[in-house]
């Protein structure tokens, strides 16, 4: 056990994919976990069902990141009914592809949206929270893709590169306040999000990754709950590369 049962964590897009293996992770960890998301409730429910019947505690709670309205009611309510917010991870995010010349705004908004004001929305009513209790750590999900730009995503990589500065300015902003903050940049991850891309097209991309395979959510989830946990307490301001190798920065 990482955490003391005190310990609440929030995760943002818990519903699937990376975001439900790191809130599950934290709870195996002993954390109590709020699972956020945006409409896929029953697997969020799912999720807090599975987390319950192993001793844990869990809520699935709603609330779109990118809409500031939604963000201010659900960190109000964490604050209500739970009291504290300990660890906030930065995970929802979306892609909407396409090359460049051939973008509309309507698609870049929505990635920016999500991805990067969503962060932004997010952080800033978790630090007021945080600040007042001198402690807390932030953990944002950014990708490869935004730390060596991927062509046919410019808005993704546009939106990824944005939370890696964010994340170094913030841990600059916020460490004064006990709060510690990292990034974690994974390279292909084994989620909905990929398996909607054209299939030789990641074929591909795999090739190109030395350890020839996808990582799975659970490794993405084992380093961000190591991020969490006290053991990380002298590392704040960093950006975590996970992807088999593929990048070198
Ligand atoms: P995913 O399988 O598509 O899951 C995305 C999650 O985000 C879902 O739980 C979804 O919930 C939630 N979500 C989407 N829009 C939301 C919004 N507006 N408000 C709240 N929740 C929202 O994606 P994933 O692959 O797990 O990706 C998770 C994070 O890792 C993202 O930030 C992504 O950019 C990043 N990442 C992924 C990979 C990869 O290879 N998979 C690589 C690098 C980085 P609902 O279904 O309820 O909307």
């Amino acid at each position: 056990m990482y955490f003391t049962p005190e310990t609440v964590a929030l995760v943002t897009g818990a519903s699937r994919g990376i975001g439900r293996a790191i809130a599950r992770e934290l709870a195996h960890c002993g954390a109590k976990v709020v699972v956020n998301y945006s409409s896929s409730a029953a697997q969020a429910e799912s999720l807090v069902a599975e987390i319950q019947s192993e001793g844990g505690q869990a809520w699935a709670w709603s609330g779109n990141v990118a809409e500031e309205k939604e963000v201010v009611a659900l960190f109000r309510r964490v604050r209500g009914e739970l009291g504290r917010l300990d660890i906030l991870v930065n995970n929802a995010g979306i892609i909407r592809d396409g090359w460049l010349m051939m973008m509309g705004t309507a698609k870049w908004d929505e990635v920016i949206n999500v991805n990067l004001k969503g962060c932004f929305l997010c952080t800033r009513e978790a630090i007021k929270i945080m600040a007042h209790q001198r402690q807390g750590v932030i953990i944002n999900i950014t990708s490869t893709s935004g730390l060596v730009g991927q062509e046919g995503q410019l808005n993704y990589s546009a939106a990824k590169g944005g939370i890696i500065s964010f994340t170094k300015g913030l841990a600059r902003e916020a460490a004064s306040h006990g709060i510690r903050v990292n990034a974690v940049a994974p390279g292909f991850i084994e989620t909905d999000m990929v398996k909607r891309m054209e299939p030789a097209r990641l074929k591909q991309y795999i090739e190109l990754v030395p350890l020839k395979r996808m990582g799975r959510p659970e490794e993405v989830a084992y380093l961000v709950s190591f991020l969490a946990s006290p053991r990380a307490a002298y590392i704040t301001g960093k950006v975590f590369t996970i992807d088999g190798g593929l990048i070198s920065v």
